[in-house]
């Protein structure tokens, strides 16, 4: 490994403790025989750790504690919706996976798609209109008749 890739892992996961067994005492190795490496882990060393190393661990008092807590607890509620309230009781109706909305759209593009090329409504609409019209033709017909045959039910024949 070269210098310039165990400085970079110096300064991050060997200096955080972050580096397995293998690896961390392999750039150990390579400190105790580069003396580039070795000053750099020195100088870094000293600015990073050194000064934390004595620390002592304070408790902070009960009052912050509970101030945290109570403002923690605080924060965390949020406004009740009734959404979210159905989606905790019910959560295999809100549920749907990915492949569900994908099919979901094919098939109501299909659904979009034939209508607006085939448009059944619309001929059936024409169908209807035509049928309509016959009905109508046929009426006017029956009324023709009906006319013929009223001016003969006015006469006394009829009655
Ligand atoms: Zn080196």
């Amino acid at each position: 490994m070269k210098c310039e890739k165990i400085q970079g892992l110096l300064k991050t996961d060997f200096l955080d403790g972050e580096l397995d067994k293998k690896l961390k005492s392999y750039i150990q190795n390579h400190i105790d025989s580069c003396d580039s490496c070795k000053t750099l882990w020195a100088n870094l060393y000293q600015k990073t750790v050194a000064p934390f190393k004595n620390l002592k661990e304070i408790k902070p008092p009960e009052s912050v504690w509970s101030r945290i807590e109570k403002e923690t607890l605080a924060g965390a509620k949020e406004p009740f919706s009734l959404l979210d309230w159905l989606k905790d009781k019910l959560p295999p109706l809100f549920y749907f996976p990915k492949p569900a909305y994908a099919f979901a759209a094919m098939v109501l593009i299909c659904f979009m798609t034939y209508f607006l090329y085939f448009k059944p409504s619309a001929n059936k609409r024409q169908e209807a209109n035509e049928y309509l019209l016959d009905q109508a033709s046929f009426i006017q017909e029956l009324e023709t008749e009906n006319y013929s045959f009223g001016v003969d039910s006015s006469s006394d024949n009829y009655l």
